[in-house]
């Protein structure tokens, strides 16, 4: 059986890549599984959504655990713990980047067993949820790695998918995915089918003893208290607000209110000031601030600036 997986954000098409690839393994006779899985469902956080197929019956359900093949449509998702982008990637997973980095620096920063390849990355862009086509370049690539699938299945699964979008839209996305696929040529069929996991290939546990621990730190997070700012929703964001101090007019209560996230805290003399690590990015200040005192920053520009000290 082929497991599949595709990374990015939400905006990017994961979905309509996962069906894209799904409808082309099946138009060459394959039983297919397809599915995306949402965290926050929200432009630019992580999501990521699976392809099974094989030539028998799929009886494996959920999430895949083991890919033959996992696909990053943004590298900057490489890092972030919650995208959950290298979970259980081993010498038979090929993993495929669309990234301006090399696939040597990837290897190395990565320390993997398995392969490494690229898909040159778009030109970059100012909303990374906006990369345009970017979903349908990681179908056609994927298409021509598990080398079964052919380029009248991968136009024709995007004519079932995208059909009712119109004609032009159908046309140009025929011609990004079947451009990715050559792209692929030479790694034609390097992604190969995984072994089958059966559950009694799985040992029982040994017996863990579980030490008591101060409640505060032992018990489920759900079930305690206060724990959200643990969890650092800043790591979602595509672009970043920035308050421009000299046009801020101290309104205190109009951004630091709207803030979902109460992320902007307010001084005793009126002055906002943004807390990065839960800033999750979604810019309701800055449609709200009435002086236009927010500006919303890519953040690689940021990061970029922060390295340098400009
Ligand atoms: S809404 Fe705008 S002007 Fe008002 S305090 Fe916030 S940043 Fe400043
Ligand atoms: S973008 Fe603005 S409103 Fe949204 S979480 Fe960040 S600070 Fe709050």
């Amino acid at each position: 059986m082929y497991r599949i997986r595709f990374h990015g954000r939400g905006g990017q098409g994961m979905k309509t890549a996962s069906r894209i690839l799904g409808s082309a393994f099946f138009l060459e006779g394959f039983e297919v599984q397809d599915a995306p899985r949402y965290g926050a469902e929200r432009r630019g956080a992580p999501i990521f959504a699976y392809v099974r197929a094989s030539s028998k019956a799929i009886n494996e359900r959920g999430i895949i655990q083991h890919p033959d093949l996992v696909v990053v449509a943004d590298d900057s998702l490489v890092p972030v713990p919650a995208a959950a982008v290298m979970q259980g990637l081993d010498a038979h997973t090929t993993l495929l980047i669309n990234s301006h980095t090399n696939a040597a620096d990837w290897l190395h920063r990565l320390n993997l067993a398995g392969p490494v390849l690229i898909l040159p990355a778009t030109e970059e862009v100012e909303d990374r949820a906006e990369l345009p086509f970017i979903g349908t370049a990681c179908a056609g690539a994927a298409a021509r790695l598990v080398g079964v699938v052919s380029r009248d299945a991968l136009a024709g699964a995007i004519q079932a998918e995208l059909g009712a979008l119109g004609s032009q839209l159908v046309e140009k996305n025929t011609k990004i995915a079947l451009h990715a696929y050559d792209l692929m040529e030479l790694h034609a069929g390097t992604v190969t089918e995984g072994k089958a996991h059966s559950a009694s290939d799985y040992s029982r546990p040994d017996w863990v003893s579980m030490t008591v621990e101060d409640v505060g730190r032992a018990a489920p997070s759900i079930h305690a208290a206060a724990t959200s700012v643990e969890v650092k929703t800043g790591l979602w964001r595509t672009l970043r607000p920035v308050i421009d101090y000299d046009r801020c007019s101290r309104c205190w209560w109009v951004c630091s209110t709207f803030c979902p996230d109460s992320a902007i805290a307010v001084d005793a003399q009126g002055r906002p000031d943004i807390d990065y690590d839960h800033c999750k990015g979604c810019l309701i200040c800055v449609a709200k601030c009435p002086p236009h005192a927010i500006e919303a920053i890519p953040e690689h520009l940021v990061q970029a600036a922060e390295e340098t000290g400009t």
